[in-house]
């Protein structure tokens, strides 16, 4: 399967993770990213973040291939699946692994939280570093003993290595005449892992990786990414990878003021389907910022 169509165009992409029911601010950031593309005659690509092998459902698979058909957003070649991608990540964690930059965790989410030291960063607390500095011998025996373990990125190290980076922030609503370059701060993110205990690559690193692999120059997501950025641009950096530019739009809220979230059931797609609703109807309105009620635009 080749992921990139060799497009020297512009290349969207929507990037859900088959979870749970994609709701109306999925379909309304699909709708932007495709006609974001279709505005500039270049390509919108799909991909399913399958790669959490315990939270991924094949059934929601079908609802989102089912719901982005229905809502008239039609994407351009091969879907993109993370789960067969496994080769390629492994390749670049070696990669890292081998410039020394990456190093095993063992800690538990239990012992995260049980460091109260830990500074918080733009997701939350920062890992405070706590198997940055076991030896090489502890290491190789904990592994050897088979004891779970995550990878991590020794940020300060990697910061060092690459040296000040910028990524290219588009305004939203998108307009491609109006870009400025934003300074990256991966250092406040602390360590991240790269590669999960129960997965076999973190988002932000698969997420990284097959953006350029399909040749996405423009990405288009919600607000709470913002902070991934910053992540995403130091692996760029470090696996000599391009840069796309960024759109980050606002989120969409319920009645409550709370995001939408997978779980609320009363804006899923599906059931906006299922109630008779008119795609086209609703793809207009979503086009035009005309929410269902009591959905609205998160203040900035
Ligand atoms: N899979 C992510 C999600 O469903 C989106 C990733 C991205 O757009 O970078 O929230």
């Amino acid at each position: 399967m080749t992921l990139s169509a060799a497009l020297p165009h512009m290349v969207t992409r929507f990037a859900p993770s088959p979870t749970g029911l994609l709701h109306v601010g999925h379909g309304w950031s699909a709708l932007m990213g495709h006609d974001m593309a279709r505005a500039a005659g270049g390509a919108f690509r799909l991909r399913i973040e399958d790669i959490d092998a315990t939270r991924s459902r094949p059934d929601h698979i079908a609802g989102i291939i089912a719901d982005l058909t229905w809502l008239g957003v039609a994407w351009d070649g091969d879907l993109v699946f993370q789960s067969q991608r496994l080769d390629a990540y492994e390749a670049a964690l070696e990669k890292l692994r081998a410039q020394g930059l990456l190093y095993p965790c063992f800690c538990t989410r239990a012992d995260i939280q049980a460091s109260l030291t830990a500074p918080h960063g733009p997701e939350g607390p920062v890992y405070p570093g706590t198997c940055r500095g076991l030896s090489e011998v502890d290491r190789a025996r904990r592994i050897g003993a088979g004891e779970a373990h995550a990878w991590r990125i020794d940020m300060s190290e990697a910061v060092a290595r690459v040296g000040a980076l910028t990524w290219t922030d588009l305004p939203f609503p998108p307009d491609l005449d109006i870009h400025r370059d934003v300074a990256a701060h991966p250092l406040a993110h602390g360590d991240v892992v790269l590669a999960r205990k129960d997965a076999p690559a973190s988002y932000h690193l698969s997420c990284t990786l097959d953006d350029a692999a399909m040749g996405v120059t423009h990405v288009l997501r919600g607000d709470d990414l913002r902070g991934a950025t910053d992540i995403h641009r130091l692996l760029q950096a470090l696996l000599d990878l391009p840069s796309p530019a960024y759109v980050h739009h606002p989120l969409l809220v319920g009645p409550d003021g709370k995001r939408l979230a997978k779980r609320s059931g009363s804006i899923a797609l599906a059931d906006l389907r299922a109630q008779g609703m008119a795609a086209d109807v609703l793809a207009l309105h979503l086009r035009t910022g005309r929410f269902p009620i009591g959905i609205s635009l998160a203040k900035a």
